[in-house]
């Protein structure tokens, strides 16, 4: 299933230009120009627009696209008719022409190896361990015990396994997957395009659609884990219940529970890779118990229960109910969604199409050009539409944008919301918001979710809930909607970092007590008094509008690797963060959020915590994130 490599083509001038027909027109000539070598191919006039990158086709307008397609066909039926011989790799200059005209813009040397990791175009693993311990410590016995078997869990299990260092899986489920393998609700996909929600290390080029659905990446996580071999470290059905640090022999002991009972697994070090978003929030709502009818969270879906020609009442309206409500009203009788607050849109055209066979095609046969998409889409997001979540000094009033780019960002929501709602007031009056965009997670939409509150069974109540009776929901205004089902899309306890599990560290210090409310680490990975203890999506790793949750992970992999390559290369006992360096890097996130509309934001976020403090997110771009955790210095720690 993970493909990458090139096929040669034998396929006449016709099909290839059919092909080229469903191209992504930004990168197909900097590819071409990589493989060929001929660079007069970019031409100036057909390169990235640098201020269209966010418009719906990266601004390339049906005349420049058609000329694109009919230089690339020129180029494709020569490099066929040669043998489909790529040219030697070029060198950095030429390659850097290259990325600066797949981008548009000027591409500072700075960014260069980051860049060139991202694009890996040669397909090499640009992020693998340069190391392995047999080469540092082969005797020393060394076990690292990893909590969880979702996206980032696997990624440390194999990083590790690729520096020879030994580790175990402890995961709770039967399966590996982890926020795939739990929510199953209809309509489930991830809202990220999978060219980057992917490992960079195990690219597809024929993923079936350009957001895959949750099927398709469960499948590839287990597919990841059988292809690199980790299963068979994974203990599976376990679940660590607490774990303690042993400062007389520097390991965590890990107290675990299966079927057979409770027992302790030692560790030299220990990482948490539990997610963030996998604790289901309920509502606190009055008589909630006393429903007589099926009631459940949409991550615990009950596939149970048949909704054909039922009266369901949806709680919440976030990512999760936009992508199941369209299903689900398919066939139910009534839907009654209650909305606290409304959502921004953004509309993404083709977020639930599928990949055109002829553009899989075209990744399979032209060498690089997967690569040079991903990485196009990596640039994109690399500041991504960042700016315009930024809070402008001196603007006069937060309420509803932060600044200049912010109210652009505002205007262009709201027409698209008008524009859907055109010849439905009562409609566009509940659902534009009128907080700032970005304030709050903004949700993909291509149309199904407007289109199904436009439905005449779909009824959007926005008045507040009074309570949940044993037949119905009572809205704030006395009606009681009589519903057969309840489903909460309420969100996850995204502030309780870590929770259940209870992390005991030096002096007897609990992890949670520690934090009191606000969790806190340095790059989000390390929490001082807890040495030897690595987190992956802990709190400030979340990204808001810019790149892909697993690039996070993979940087903070790398720290994470680094900093077991320290412990075995200096034969140390510990690692612990400096407690200065810890608060400093705070107080820098701190003031990097308050700049965002998410930290300035007064509208219910869960990207803030009871305090208001943001938690989750990360303020900055990709670069900085990458430059930190490239690898760890040695001074940020406390090493024995
Ligand atoms: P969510 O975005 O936190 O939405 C929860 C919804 O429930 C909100 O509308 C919230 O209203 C409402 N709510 C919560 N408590 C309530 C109460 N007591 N009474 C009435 N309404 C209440 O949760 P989610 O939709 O499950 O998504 C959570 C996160 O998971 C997303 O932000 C995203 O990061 C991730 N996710 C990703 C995908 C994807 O990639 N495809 C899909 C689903 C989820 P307020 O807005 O007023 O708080």
């Amino acid at each position: 299933m993970i493909s990458r490599g090139t096929q040669p083509i034998t396929e006449d001038d016709q099909t290839i230009a059919a092909m080229l027909e469903v191209a992504e027109v930004p990168t197909l000539l900097a590819s071409l120009a990589y493989v060929t070598g001929d660079l007069s191919l970019l031409r100036e006039e057909l390169k990235q627009d640098p201020t269209k990158l966010a418009e719906p086709d990266a601004g390339f307008d049906p005349e420049r696209s058609a000329a694109i397609r009919a230089i690339a066909l020129q180029a494709l039926i020569r490099y066929r008719d040669g043998g489909c011989q790529p040219v030697p790799p070029p060198d950095d200059d030429t390659l850097h022409t290259i990325m600066e005209f797949a981008v548009g813009s000027e591409v500072p040397l700075s960014h260069r190896p980051l860049l060139e990791e991202e694009l890996s175009v040669t397909g090499d693993d640009m992020r693998a361990p340069d190391w392995s311990k047999d080469d540092i410590d082969p005797e020393r016995p060394f076990l690292v015990a990893i909590i969880g078997a979702g996206m980032s869990g696997l990624l440390a299990a194999h990083r590790l396994q690729q520096a020879g260092v030994p580790y175990l899986i402890i995961e709770k489920n039967g399966d590996v997957g982890g926020t795939w393998l739990q929510n199953t609700y209809p309509g489930c996909r991830v809202d990220i395009t999978n060219h980057v929600y992917s490992y960079s290390f195990a690219q597809r080029t024929d993923w079936p659609f350009h957001f895959s659905t949750q099927d398709v990446l469960l499948d590839y996580f287990r597919d990841c884990a059988d292809r690199f071999g980790l299963r068979e470290n994974i203990r599976f059905g376990t679940e660590v219940l607490s774990c303690d640090w042993d400062e007389a022999s520097s390991t965590w002991n890990l107290h675990v529970r299966d079927a057979s009972g409770e027992f302790i697994v030692k560790a030299n070090a220990m990482i948490s890779a539990v997610g963030q978003l996998n604790r289901p929030q309920k509502p606190d709502i009055d008589g909630l118990d006393d429903f007589a009818g099926p009631a459940f969270h949409s991550a615990e879906w009950r596939h149970d229960v048949d909704l054909t020609g039922k009266r369901v009442a949806v709680i919440g309206n976030g990512a999760s109910a936009v992508q199941f409500v369209p299903v689900i009203a398919r066939s139910a009788a009534e839907v009654t969604i209650f909305q606290r607050t409304p959502n921004w849109l953004f509309p993404v055209p083709n977020y639930m199409e599928p990949v055109a066979p002829g553009l899989t095609w075209l990744f399979n046969h032209i060498p690089s050009y997967a690569q040079w998409h991903r990485f196009w889409l990596f640039w994109k997001g690399t500041e991504g539409v960042l700016p315009a979540c930024r809070v402008d000094p001196g603007w006069p009033s937060t309420e509803h944008s932060t600044g200049v780019l912010n109210e652009e960002l505002r205007n262009l929501l709201t027409m698209y919301l008008q524009y859907e709602f055109m010849d439905h007031p009562e409609l566009a009056a509940q659902a534009i918001p009128q907080y700032p965009p970005a304030s709050k997670r903004i949700v993909l939409d291509n149309g199904t979710w407007t289109g199904t509150l436009k439905q005449d069974h779909v009824h959007l109540v926005s008045t507040g809930i009074a309570e949940v009776t044993p037949t119905g929901v009572r809205s704030a205004d006395g009606v009681l909607h009589e519903v057969d089902v309840i489903i909460y899309a309420t969100g996850f306890q995204a502030s309780q970092f870590l929770t259940p599990m209870r992390v005991t560290g030096r002096d007897g210090v609990e992890l949670h007590d520690q934090w009191s409310g606000d969790a806190r680490a340095y790059l989000g990975v390390m929490v001082p008094n807890f040495p030897n203890f690595f987190m992956l999506y802990g709190p400030n790793t979340n990204i808001v509008v810019n790149g892909s949750i697993i690039y996070f992970s993979e940087c903070e992999v790398n720290l994470m690797i680094g900093c077991i390559k320290l412990l075995l290369q200096d034969s140390l006992q510990s690692l612990d963060c400096r407690k200065d360096v810890h608060d400093a890097y705070n107080e820098w996130i701190d003031a990097g959020n308050l700049q965002m509309a998410w930290g300035v934001a007064t509208v219910n976020t869960w990207y803030q915590s009871k305090s208001g403090r943001v938690a989750q997110n990360w303020p900055y771009g990709l670069l900085e994130f990458w430059e930190q955790t490239r690898a760890p210095k040695a001074d940020d720690y406390v090493l024995v």
